[in-house]
């Protein structure tokens, strides 16, 4: 069965989508815990964070290209802002296909522990 995002990706959820190559997509998060709240997929169901492979090593590029992209054009970038990947049970990951959090648009304050 696929991920929740490969259903974004795959157009059968709507999504607010701000960015899209052939191997990454970004769209707005639901809920929202910042100004600024994208989620940033690669298109391959890779669960978590564990799971990535010298293979991945282009989608991996690729997020890390839409992060510099999608910063830049919202004026974020040089504020600055904090991107999160959370892992498994401890780190809180809700869905199983790695993502990146970009949280911005204000002053973050202190990472939680
Ligand atoms: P994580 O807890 O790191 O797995 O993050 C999952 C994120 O996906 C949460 O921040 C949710 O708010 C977000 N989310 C869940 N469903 C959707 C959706 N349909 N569209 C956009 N974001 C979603």
């Amino acid at each position: 069965m696929s991920t929740l995002f490969t259903k974004i990706i795959n157009r059968e959820i709507p999504a607010s989508i701000v960015y899209e190559t052939d191997k990454v997509i970004a769209f707005n998060d639901i809920d929202p815990q910042a100004p600024v709240h994208i989620l940033v997929v690669p298109k391959k169901e890779i669960p978590t964070l564990n799971d990535i492979e010298p293979k991945d090593s282009e989608y991996l590029m690729e997020m890390y290209s839409a992060i510099k992209e999608i910063t830049r054009d919202l004026k974020i970038a040089e504020d600055g802002y904090r991107v999160i990947t959370n892992c498994n049970s401890h780190g809180g990951q809700e869905v199983f296909h790695l993502h990146f959090h970009i949280l911005g648009g204000k002053p973050l304050g202190a990472l939680l522990v």
